[in-house]
Formats: C-alpha cells, sequence, structure tokens
C-alpha cells in the first residue's frame, strides 16, 4: 500500500515561514491499496489540496473514507473537498461502530447555518453513510485485499486509531492518543503495545515535550518520548511523529528528532523514527 500524508498538524491549520519544511495542514491520509482502491482517513485542511489533485484523476471516482473521531481539526477540510460538490463521485463512510452511527451527524453539523452557507444536502456526491461490509464486533472491515481495523484510542470525547493490513505489511495510525493519561472509554496502555506489535510503520500523535505536557496533561495528546517508548516496547519498525503542535516550528521538529532518534539510540533500539512531513509518500 501507498500511504501520503496531506495534513499533520494538530489542533489548528499553521501556514507560514516557520511550518514550511513539515506543513502546517491537519490531518488527512491517502491511503492507495495495490488493488487500486483509494481510502482517506480524516478531513483536516489537507483535505482541500488532496480533493483538487483527485479530481484532475480521471479514473478513481470512489472513495471510501474513515474517521479517527469528530474534533474540528479533522473535519474542517470536507466542506472544502471538491469531488463532494461532484456528481460523479461515489463517497462511502466507514469507521467503527461507535462513529458509524454520528459520521454524518457530525459532518452535517459544522455545515449548519449559521457555521456555513450550504448545507451537507447541498452536495451532489453520492455520499453512503454505511460500510458495505459491517464491522462486526472486531471492528475490521475487510475489501479486496485490504483489511482495516478500528481500535479505540485514550482521547476527550473518544476516538479510534486504525491498524491496516495489505499482503502481511501493517500499518498503525493513531493521530490523536494520550498514552499517559486514561480518558473514559480507553483501553489500558498494555493494549497499545498488542496492537502495535511488530507494525511495519506507525504514525502516532507526538504534539508534546514533557516540560509542555505539565501544563497539558489530560488534553488528550502524546508526548515524544512516550510515543518513542512504545514504539520501541512495540518492536515497531519505522515510526512517525504526527500532530505537530500548532506553536512547533520546524526547527523545534528537527531538534525534537535529534532528541527522539538519542533516546532509540541509548535503548539500543533499530526502531527508524521520522518526522511526519505534508506530502511525504511512504510506500509497504
Ligand atoms: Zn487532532
Ligand atoms: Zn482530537
Amino acid at each position: 500500500m501507498q500511504i501520503k500524508i496531506c495534513g499533520c498538524r494538530g489542533s489548528l491549520p499553521t501556514p507560514g515561514r516557520s511550518t514550511l519544511k513539515y506543513g502546517g495542514n491537519t490531518t488527512c491520509l491517502e491511503i492507495r491499496s495495490n488493488q487500486g482502491q483509494l481510502v482517506i482517513i480524516d478531513a483536516g485542511s489537507g483535505l482541500h489540496k488532496l480533493g483538487n489533485e483527485l479530481v484532475s484523476e480521471v479514473s478513481q471516482k470512489h472513495i471510501r473514507f474513515f474517521f479517527t473521531h469528530s474534533h474540528w481539526d479533522h473535519l474542517m477540510g470536507f466542506p472544502f473537498f471538491p469531488p463532494a460538490y461532484r456528481s460523479d463521485y461515489t463517497l462511502r463512510f466507514c469507521s467503527g461502530p461507535h462513529s458509524q452511527d454520528t459520521v454524518k451527524n457530525f459532518l452535517s453539523h459544522q455545515m449548519q447555518a449559521p457555521f456555513f452557507p450550504l448545507e451537507l444536502d447541498n452536495l451532489n456526491a453520492n455520499m453512503i453513510f454505511h460500510c458495505d461490509n459491517p464491522c462486526h464486533e472486531d471492528r475490521v472491515c475487510n475489501f479486496d485485499e485490504l483489511g482495516v481495523k478500528a481500535f479505540p484510542v485514550n482521547h476527550p470525547n473518544g476516538g479510534f486509531g486504525y491498524r491496516i493490513i495489505e499482503e502481511g505489511k501493517v500499518f498503525a495510525f493513531a493521530p490523536d492518543n494520550e498514552l499517559d493519561y486514561h480518558h473514559e472509554g480507553g483501553p489500558d496502555p498494555d493494549y497499545f503495545v498488542d496492537i502495535f506489535r511488530g507494525v511495519d510503520l506507525l504514525i502516532h500523535d507526538s504534539q508534546y515535550n514533557d516540560e509542555e505536557y505539565k501544563k497539558t496533561r489530560s488534553w488528550g495528546h502524546s508526548t515524544f518520548n512516550s510515543t518513542v517508548d512504545l514504539a520501541i516496547k512495540a518492536g515497531v519498525k519505522r515510526l512517525g511523529l504526527f500532530h505537530h503542535d500548532p506553536d512547533r516550528t520546524d526547527e523545534e521538529l528537527d531538534e525534537q528528532l535529534a532528541i527522539c532518534q538519542e533516546r532509540i539510540r541509548m535503548a539500543g533500539s533499530s526502531l527508524d523514527c521520522f518526522v511526519a512531513t505534508e506530502g511525504m509518500t511512504l510506500t509497504l
């Protein structure tokens, strides 16, 4: 599969000179399966540019969405997604059972007057708000050779991460997950060691450094150190640091990456750690 990072900023889009290297758009991933399925996870502000690229591609008119949760930074791009305005597109919305009931509600809510000039019903795409492969208790959605498993995370108001498997390669994504605090409905820390065990690529929340976390504990996000320690413990092969704080400059992210790499070296681990970057494509 191919994974393209279309937005990796957390909380708020942050354009400007200090974020040119790693990007300022909020969460959005494009995933292409080897069989040509197109999956989008989250509709942050990065979705707008992705949508412009998709409409110039004549062959791909079926898009499958998964959402991690309903916070603004993961939804705000949807009203600006050009394929949603075109009748030749089919958009199918899949998710874990919890979000399944609410995806249409939260997409339409953010477009209700007086927050937006058009409503969800005014969009021309064929929008299907149920999965054609009903998610069962195990929250696994299988289509073609792709298996997508939703798992609960520790985040205010709840949410999901995703574990995606194709031809034996495993990608895990948890953009908003607080490893050092228990939120309602969230699992125990050991759960994440199991769910991320041996994955080829993990992209995970690392919004704060340890000093910042003293003031932001319980806000729903992890530290660089906790994320790196978890990835080492779980035997992850590659780790992408994600959900960059809106105040984090490119220079600071470079510094944090160097600190993470030193921590990995001191632990005697071979974990490959990088900073998630807007526009980056990763192949598994
Ligand atoms: Zn977020
Ligand atoms: Zn969130």
